[in-house]
């Protein structure tokens, strides 16, 4: 139910973070992996770590936010690998101001690499799948689809727009076998993360105290979520919004 052998899944920022144990997690259960990202030295060593564990990945650059780069991405897929199964739109960043303080350029990078990516590259993705017979699309919203923060109104603008068009094309795009579900992960400690720790007093502690889990998670909580959308254990579910966030969404 869980075997992905013979799949070709595509993870954007794959080359670090959640998206690459995601990445690490789908070539695990047998997919071959593309991590895209822009900084090739990163991916490099990111495809060469998956590959020194047996698994087969590639990575070719792209700036998710370009529409012509990411025709580029998913032809390179085609021609590279000839199909394509699963995408994970999964490349984001953040800009941490209040929102009288972000210039119109900051808001929109975040919207562009957050939101404006996933309908590209759903976009793109779509077609070929549809052309396979059916597929798996998995975009990474947030905490911040559901709640507010004061230095985060691009990006939990961007990350509750990830939500709704989830749930938009879920609908369109049943009909050609193809199921979108959105995972939205909790605190997890990664650079971004790293980055907001410093930059935002107090973040740490009020993590802790509110994740009933008691402490911050790990890329690697992501893994399991990962092939469960990507396989068809979850062939029947779609347009969904799954926290992975040790509680924290219900406490
Ligand atoms: P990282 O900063 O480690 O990863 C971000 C990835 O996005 C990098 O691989 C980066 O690669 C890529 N990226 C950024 N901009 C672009 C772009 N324009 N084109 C292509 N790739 C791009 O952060 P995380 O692993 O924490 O974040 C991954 C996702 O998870 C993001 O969508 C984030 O919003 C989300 N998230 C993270 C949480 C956390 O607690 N860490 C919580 C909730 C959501 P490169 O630099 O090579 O371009």
């Amino acid at each position: 139910m869980f075997d992905l052998t013979g799949r070709v899944a595509l993870v954007t920022g794959g080359n670090g973070g959640i998206g690459l144990a995601m990445a690490g997690a789908l070539a695990e259960a047998g997919a071959k992996v593309v991590l895209s990202g822009r900084n090739a030295e990163k991916s490099a060593a990111a495809t060469e770590a998956l590959r020194s564990r047996g698994f087969k990945a590639d990575a070719i650059e792209a700036d998710v936010t370009d529409e012509s780069e990411v025709a580029h991405l998913f032809q390179q897929v085609m021609l590279r690998h000839g199909r394509l199964d699963i995408l994970v739109n999964n490349a984001g960043t953040t800009v941490r101001k209040p929102p009288h303080e972000l210039s119109l350029d900051e808001w929109h990078v975040v919207i562009d690499t957050n939101l404006t990516s996933t309908f590209l590259c759903s976009r793109a993705a779509h077609a070929l799948m549809k052309e396979g017979g059916g597929g798996k699309m998995i975009n990474i919203g947030s905490m911040l689809s559901i709640f507010g923060a004061p230095y985060a109104a691009a990006y939990g603008a961007s990350k509750g727009g990830v939500v709704q068009f989830t749930r938009s094309v879920a609908t369109s795009w049943a009909a050609d076998n193809i199921q979108v579900n959105a995972v939205l992960p909790g605190w997890i400690d990664t650079d971004l993360t790293r980055k907001a720790r410093e930059q935002v007093k107090g973040l740490h502690e009020r993590v802790l105290a509110r994740t009933p889990a008691g402490h911050w998670g790990i890329p690697a909580d992501l893994a399991g979520i990962a092939v469960f959308l990507a396989s068809s254990a979850s062939d029947f579910i779609t347009g969904t919004a799954i926290p992975v966030d040790g509680g924290y969404s219900i406490s």
